[in-house]
């Protein structure tokens, strides 16, 4: 359970410190603050020192349709997406918005598939999903992510993308060693080659989902630290704040909850650490239920 909580906690910082970067290349991030490591707020959204950004809202709003549905399904998850963007959130990505408007135009809560919804929209809030489905067969776990995916993005390399992530989530909270993740990661480029992160290094990650998860497995793969690995990506600026989220719930998983530095955890949104904390708890309890470990 507790790491499962440091995956919780790690997306919420990993999101705070790179939301003050967001957008900057990596000279300029080196010109403004040398090396990017304080959870000081601002950016380009304004934020105070350790506020969120849509990357942790969405994870949340996410798990509680989970909890009170009692399962994933896609009507109530919509439902508390569109109530998310109702609440006039600071940022939303334009594919999720424009998933959010169809639902509520058709009731659909899947979209066409597209090329272009490649995005890292639906990976970003995967977590929930990642803790309520960790001892289920993966094909249950996976049909689970692309219900939740589909409401907004619907894009092989989103849903391969995404995917990976839950699975080196879970491997992580089962206390799977690092080379397990670092299969799963040659999984996914063995059947998505454009994933290959080992040639270029990746600076200035897009949303892109491709572009996202290359930043983040560079970085991650080439620390050995919860600290380490996140100063690596969200330096690299672009999407900080989301390969930020996206590389701090797998290395928080992965590392444990010691390893995420008490300065951040202390200045993160009090609200928000003790949100997600008891997110994490009763996502576990839930996926607990009627499993005999
Ligand atoms: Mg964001
Ligand atoms: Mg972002």
């Amino acid at each position: 359970m507790f790491r499962g909580i440091a995956a919780y906690l790690g997306l919420a910082v990993g999101d705070a410190l790179g939301a003050t970067v967001e957008f900057m290349t990596p000279a300029e991030i080196r010109h403004e603050y040398g090396v990017h490591q304080q959870m000081i707020g601002g950016g380009w959204l304004k934020l105070k020192a350790g506020d969120i950004t849509d990357d942790t809202e969405m994870s949340l709003a996410l798990g509680d349709a989970i909890l009170s549905a009692g399962k994933v399904e896609p009507v109530s998850i919509a439902e508390a997406f569109s109530d998310w963007m109702r609440s006039k959130p600071k940022d939303i990505g334009n594919t999720v918005r424009r998933g959010i408007v169809q639902f509520r135009r058709t009731g659909q809560t899947e979209m066409p598939e597209s090329e272009h919804d490649a995005g890292n929209g639906a990976c970003m809030r995967s977590l929930p999903l990642a803790l309520v489905t960790l001892h289920q067969p993966w094909t249950q776990a996976q049909a689970a992510s692309r219900l939740q995916a589909h409401i907004t993005h619907h894009n092989p390399l989103s849903d391969a993308g995404t995917e990976c992530i839950m699975q080196m989530v879970q491997a992580a909270i089962l206390g799977e060693p690092r080379t397990e993740l670092e299969w799963l990661a040659h999984d996914l480029i063995q059947r998505y080659p454009p994933f290959e992160y080992r040639k270029t290094r990746r600076d200035n990650p897009s949303g892109y989902i491709v572009d996202t998860l290359q930043a983040v497995f560079q970085a991650l793969f080439a620390t050995d630290s919860f600290e380490t690995a996140l100063v690596e990506v969200v330096n690299r600026g672009g999407d900080a704040d989301t390969t930020g989220a996206i590389l701090g719930m797998v290395a928080g998983a992965h590392y444990g909850l010691e390893s995420i530095p008490e300065r951040w955890l202390q200045r993160l949104n009090p609200a928000i650490r003790s949100r997600c904390t008891e997110q994490a708890r009763a996502l576990y309890q839930l996926a607990n239920q009627g499993h005999s470990p």
